[in-house]
C-alpha cells in the first residue's frame, strides 16, 4: 500500500476468472487477444482511493459517460470495470443511467464494489422533486442506493430551488439512500450561499478542470471547505469535441509541453493529464467509449511526474472557460424534462 497526497493506493482483490470477464470482454478492454487460458493469471489492478469529508472512500479515477450514446454505454462500462475502474460518473441528463446499470450488472462485480455517481438535473430541483429524482435514478440504474448524488448546476436564477434540492440530498443521506452528496459547477459565491443555508458540507464539487482551465479560486474555495475537487473534462475533451463553440482556439490534447512530458515517460498526453490530477489530489472522470482508450486512461499508476513537470502543466492555464458559464441561466436547457423510468 502506498501513500500519494491524501490518497491511498490499494491492490484490489484479485479478480478470478469466475468474475465473468469473458475473453471477448478482456480483448475489448485491453485491445489484446486473449483466451480463457490467459484468464488463469491473476488480474491485479491498482486503484487509488480518496477519502471524502464524511469518511466515505471513493476511487479517484472514474469513467465518465457524458455523450456516450446509450447503445455504447453498456459496453464502455463493462470494458472499464474489466480494466479495473470501480467508479462510474453519469447524470440524469445524460440519458444513459439505465445502460450504466446494465454494464455494472454484466461485469459480474458486486454492486458494492462499484462507486456509482449521478447528478440531479435542474428541472428536478426543489425538495420533493429531488427526492423523486432519486427514485428515477435508482430505478433506471437498477440499484437501491447511490454512492454519490450531486446537483448538476448551481442554477443561480432559481437558487431557492437549488437550496431545496440540496436539502433533499441531506435527507437522502440521512436515510442511507446515498452515501455521499455534492455539487457541480459551483463557483465560490455559490458555495458560500449554499453553505449559509444548509447543514452538510458537500463532499465534492465537480468542475471543468484541465490544463487550459484550472480554476484556482474554485479549487481554493473547495479546499478551504474540505470539499474534494473533481475534474470534468479532465483530459480537455471540452477543448476539442464538437458542439461547444467556435471560441475554442486550442486543443489541450495537442499541447507541445504535455507532448514532451508524455514522450519523456513513454506515456500519452491523456495519461500525463490524468496523472497530474491524481498527484494533485483530485478525482478525475475521463470519458471514452473506445475500449483501448478506456484501458489507456486507467494505465496511470506506474509512473510519476516530477514537481517541475506538475508546475509546468499548471503554468498552461489560460484562464478561459470552454464549457457553459455556471452563472448564466440556460432556460431551454434547464427546462429539459428527465423521463420517468
Ligand atoms: P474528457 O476530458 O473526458 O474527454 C473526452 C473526449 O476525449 C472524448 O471525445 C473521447 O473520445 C476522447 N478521449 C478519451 N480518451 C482519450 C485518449 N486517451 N486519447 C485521446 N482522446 C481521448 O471530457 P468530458 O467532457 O467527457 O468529461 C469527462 C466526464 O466528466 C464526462 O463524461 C462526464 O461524466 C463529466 N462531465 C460533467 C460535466 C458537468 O457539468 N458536471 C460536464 C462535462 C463532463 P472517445 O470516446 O472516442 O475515446
Amino acid at each position: 500500500m502506498a501513500k500519494l497526497s491524501n490518497a491511498t493506493i490499494v491492490s484490489l482483490p484479485t479478480l478470478e476468472p469466475s468474475c465473468d470477464i469473458s475473453p471477448r470482454d478482456h480483448t475489448r478492454a485491453t485491445g489484446r487477444p486473449t483466451s480463457y487460458r490467459h484468464l488463469d493469471f491473476k488480474l491485479k489492478v491498482m486503484i487509488m482511493e480518496l477519502t471524502l469529508n464524511n469518511g466515505v472512500t471513493m476511487p479517484a479515477l472514474g469513467l465518465g459517460v457524458f455523450q456516450s450514446p446509450p447503445e455504447q454505454t453498456t459496453a464502455a462500462v463493462e470494458a472499464a470495470l474489466a480494466a479495473g475502474y470501480r467508479h462510474i460518473d453519469t447524470a440524469a441528463a445524460y440519458d444513459n443511467e439505465r445502460e450504466v446499470g446494465d454494464g455494472i450488472r454484466r461485469s459480474g462485480l458486486d454492486r458494492s464494489d462499484v462507486f456509482i455517481e449521478t447528478k440531479v438535473w435542474v428541472s428536478d430541483y426543489g425538495y420533493e422533486q429531488t427526492l423523486h429524482a432519486w427514485e428515477k435514478a435508482t430505478a433506471k440504474l437498477g440499484v437501491d442506493y447511490l454512492d454519490m448524488l450531486i446537483l448538476h448546476q448551481p442554477a443561480p436564477d432559481r437558487f431557492e430551488k437549488t437550496t431545496a434540492a440540496y436539502k433533499a440530498l441531506e435527507t437522502l443521506l440521512g436515510d442511507g439512500r446515498v452515501r455521499a452528496i455534492g455539487v457541480s459547477n459551483f463557483m465560490p459565491h455559490h458555495l458560500e450561499q449554499l453553505l449559509a443555508r444548509t447543514d452538510i458540507v458537500p463532499t465534492v464539487n465537480q468542475i471543468e478542470l484541465h490544463p487550459y482551465f484550472t480554476q484556482p479560486p474554485v479549487q481554493a474555495a473547495n479546499a478551504r471547505n474540505g470539499i474534494l475537487t473533481q475534474a470534468w473534462s479532465p483530459i480537455g475533451g471540452i477543448t476539442f469535441y464538437p458542439g461547444f463553440g467556435e471560441h475554442r482556439k486550442k486543443n489541450v490534447m495537442e499541447d507541445p509541453a504535455i507532448a514532451a512530458i508524455a514522450q519523456a515517460h513513454a506515456k500519452s498526453p491523456a495519461q500525463v493529464m490524468l496523472r497530474w490530477h491524481l498527484q494533485q489530489g483530485r478525482s478525475a472522470i475521463p470519458k471514452s467509449t473506445n475500449p483501448a482508450r478506456i484501458v489507456e486512461n486507467f494505465d496511470v499508476f506506474d509512473f510519476e511526474l516530477s514537481a517541475d513537470e506538475l508546475a509546468s502543466i499548471d503554468a498552461l492555464d489560460l484562464g478561459v472557460r470552454n464549457g457553459p458559464d455556471p452563472d448564466v441561466a440556460r432556460l431551454a436547457n434547464f427546462a429539459r424534462v428527465i423521463s420517468e423510468p
